[in-house]
């Protein structure tokens, strides 16, 4: 059994697999691994391409070979930065998230240059150091072993766009049936799914996290809600969050109610505390962040 720093793999249904990021690994984002009968896909590519090689050995050992598809739910780099390793292959993404990330792609590797991550890890141990609990320290300290780790590896990382774009829905080869869909943008201007019909499993990206607060500020919170309402008519049983564990359909739900929730509270001139349910959440500072988007969006 190889020993993983970055990952945990769940099995969901036979030859479906969710790799949950670990916490103060360099993944970040979850990944998905599922076998199409034959070959097989994998389904986002982590925040860095020494973690996504955990997510491709662990591919190997459970489909005996090397993917025949990749893809990307969008364009945020937890999401895509293990593409460099799998260049040579089809790597799929949304026409409008090829598009963006081709525009971005200096700007986004710009991020990891090692100076910008530098500065990062400074602002974020000033963070940490005025943190006012110790639950919120801890959150910090984790963020900031994620980010030395990526600082380490930085020299090695091409943001690297994929190569097959698709446009509303594409049935990938095999008796699996899998399909990569998108229902427009919501988390960001597009976000895509991997949808498996014959096992009511969906891949859902970042359009469902579970136990951290959910980021709208490169999207739209209202389409988003549509996005969920169409979601929730696919059926699934078993849904693979962008962040977090594998969940029921009820996760649909409770993203929505908390993107009702910031609404609501983005109508209020002055910053909301955290709501109650959501102080356990991880990622504290995003909700302040969300905020401040819909105040923006709202006086634009
Ligand atoms: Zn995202």
């Amino acid at each position: 059994m190889a020993e993983y720093h970055h990952y945990r793999f769940d099995e969901v249904r036979p030859g479906v697999v969710a790799g949950i990021a670990l916490p103060g690994g360099v993944g970040l984002s979850n990944s998905g691994i599922v076998r199409l009968e034959p070959g097989s896909v994998i389904f986002d590519t982590t925040l860095s391409p020494a973690a996504f090689r955990e997510v491709l050995g662990e591919s190997r050992e459970r489909t005996g070979g090397t993917p025949t598809a990749v893809a990307n739910s969008h364009w945020h780099l937890d999401h895509i930065l293990g593409n460099q390793e799998v260049a040579h292959l089809s790597t799929y993404a949304t026409e409008r998230t090829l598009e963006i990330l081709r525009e971005r792609r200096e700007a986004l590797q710009n991020e990891i240059r090692p100076a910008t991550l530098e500065k990062d890890i400074r602002e974020l141990e000033a963070r940490r150091d005025r943190a006012s609990s110790p639950a919120l320290r801890d959150h910090y300290d984790t963020v900031l072993s994620m980010n030395r780790a990526l600082l380490r590896q930085a020299a090695e990382i091409r943001v690297t766009p994929p190569n097959q774009p698709f446009r509303d829905r594409l049935r990938l080869p095999g008796a699996a049936g899998a399909e990569l869909v998108t229902f427009g943008g919501g988390h960001t201007e597009s976000d895509a799914v991997l949808f498996l019909p014959q096992q009511r499993v969906l891949f859902a990206g970042d359009l469902v996290v579970v136990g951290t607060h959910p980021n709208v500020t490169s999207g739209d919170p209202e389409q988003w809600l549509r996005i969920l309402e169409r979601m929730r008519r696919l059926g699934v049983e078993r849904i693979v969050p962008g962040h977090g564990p594998v969940v029921g359909p009820e996760a649909l739900d409770s993203v929505a109610e908390y993107l009702e929730t910031l609404l609501r509270l983005g109508e209020e001139e002055h910053p909301p505390e955290i709501p109650e349910r959501y102080r356990s959440w991880t990622g504290p500072e995003q909700f302040q962040e969300n905020w401040e988007y819909l105040r923006r969006r709202s006086s634009a």
